[in-house]
């Protein structure tokens, strides 16, 4: 719709009409009785204890394969090659005894990964796949309104309930690429909603956008978390806080975060980063509480840690919920560190906990010496008055970090290389270019490592 020549073409009044209309629309599709069910349903199992959660696990499991079984051609073949009856399983240890899911194995398979007895509304999504093909993963509306109501979980447990008002700051096109000045935002009434851009957000324009923030007074940010650590630097700068009243969290996804940058926004904002993990084929979700801790969600999908022996694990994922295009034993390429088993997190739930998400495995840079060096994001961290940054490898050997500053700050190049030496080894070649924001992809997500090699 942002890109529509009705859209583009109308002025500011007509755009939020648009969306507004657009949102009761949306709310009322995707929040009438069939998202109450389920949210009603997600708010009862997230206290669940150990037992119970691991009972649930299997009776959804179960019926994800004993349903793929039946109808889904591709794991028909395969359940059938290696002689595996899910409708006999009686611990989720058997699952094992299936070939894990690679992405290959998605392609090739084509239509035969989805059930024929589907009847009713299909959503198509691509894959934003980082390298290669984007890959065609199709939804069903059961699917959508588990997430959207696991999705509301995530904001309740920042302090959102239905009906408050929330700012958005993600890749929306809400706002004409080429538009200089503000407003860089729309108001969507029927979703109580402050649709920001991410394109526009920069040193240059901060200032506008918290001013707007502070009018709107949101109980919520959903937002990229590149796009809040622009902000909470900019107010640290300014030697100020934020000063709207209702905030309670930063509801953020899509990008890794680390502690510093964490601090950061505790202290421009006053309030925690509920950080969100998904991915487009939903077999795997980790949410963030009130504690500040990462919950691998067990009532979302069943997902196996495989250790990759540096205490990180690999994560492999069942779905629970979309039948149209079921997912078993799929590795994603995503990994994480778990906290130790018996750690008990302070509210309350038995969710496993995560230390911290690494992110994508491919998300590293290559040492001369031929080494993966994963974390390069925490390079950034120690740069004073850094915006944003990107590591950016395009040749063997030799590293570019773009680095946005903010106004007029100085910067220490032959302290930064010596942190990246220190960190990578001093052979690798360093190149620092300065610009006033840091590119972003198609759909305005700033990426911190870059590899083209
Ligand atoms: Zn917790």
């Amino acid at each position: 719709m942002y890109t529509s020549a009705p859209y583009l073409n109308s002025p500011i009044w007509m755009q939020e009409l648009m969306l507004s209309v657009r949102g009761w629309a949306r709310s009322s599709l995707r929040e009438g009785a069939a998202f109450k069910r389920e949210l009603a349903e997600v708010q009862s199992t997230q206290f669940l204890e150990r037992e119970a959660l691991q009972a649930l696990q299997l009776a959804r499991v179960k019926r994800t394969l004993v349903h793929a079984a039946a109808n889904v051609p591709f794991y028909q073949q395969r359940f059938k090659s290696i002689g595996f009856d899910p409708r006999g399983m009686s611990s989720l240890d058997e699952i094992k005894q299936i070939p894990e899911l690679s992405k290959r194995d998605v392609f090739d398979a084509g239509n035969a990964m989805l059930s024929r007895s589907h009847r009713g509304m299909r959503v198509r999504a691509t894959t934003s796949g980082t390298t290669g093909q984007a890959m065609l993963v199709m939804r069903d509306l059961h699917s959508i309104n588990r997430e959207n109501a696991f999705g509301w979980r995530q904001m309740q447990w920042a302090g959102m309930k239905v009906g408050d008002r929330r700012a958005w700051i993600r890749g929306d096109k809400v706002v004409p690429a080429a538009q200089r000045v503000a407003p860089f935002w729309r108001h969507n009434r029927g979703e109580n909603l402050l649709m920001m851009s991410s394109y526009h957000l920069s040193e240059a324009t901060a200032d506008a956008y918290l001013a707007e923030l502070e009018a709107f007074d949101p109980v919520v940010f959903v937002a990229y978390p590149s796009a809040v650590l622009l902000l909470a630097r900019h107010l640290i700068a300014s030697g100020r806080k934020y000063r709207g009243r209702s905030l309670t969290g930063m509801v953020t996804s899509s990008e890794t975060i680390t502690d510093e940058q964490r601090r950061l926004v505790k202290e421009a904002f006053g309030v925690l980063m509920f950080d969100w993990y998904g991915c487009c084929e939903r077999m795997v979700a980790i949410g963030t509480c009130e504690q500040g801790r990462y919950h691998l969600l067990s009532d979302y999908s069943y997902t196996e840690l495989m250790p990759r022996g540096d205490g990180s694990s690999e994560v492999v994922g069942t779905s629970f919920d979309n039948m149209l295009m079921p997912w078993v034993r799929y590795r994603l390429g995503d990994e994480i560190v778990p906290a130790a088993p018996e750690f008990r997190c302070e509210c309350g739930r038995s969710f496993p906990v995560i230390s911290h998400l690494v992110g994508r495995i491919d998300d590293y840079v290559l040492a001369p010496d031929g080494r993966q060096v994963n974390m390069m994001s925490n390079v950034l961290d120690n740069i004073p008055h850094l915006l944003e940054g990107q590591v950016r490898q395009d040749k063997p050997g030799e590293l570019r970090l773009v680095l946005a500053m903010a106004d007029g700050a100085p910067l220490d190049e032959a302290d930064v290389v010596r942190t990246v030496h220190a960190y990578i080894g001093s052979e690798m070649a360093v190149r620092i270019e300065r610009v006033a924001s840091v590119p972003r992809t198609g759909n305005g997500k700033l990426r911190v490592v870059v590899r083209t090699i």
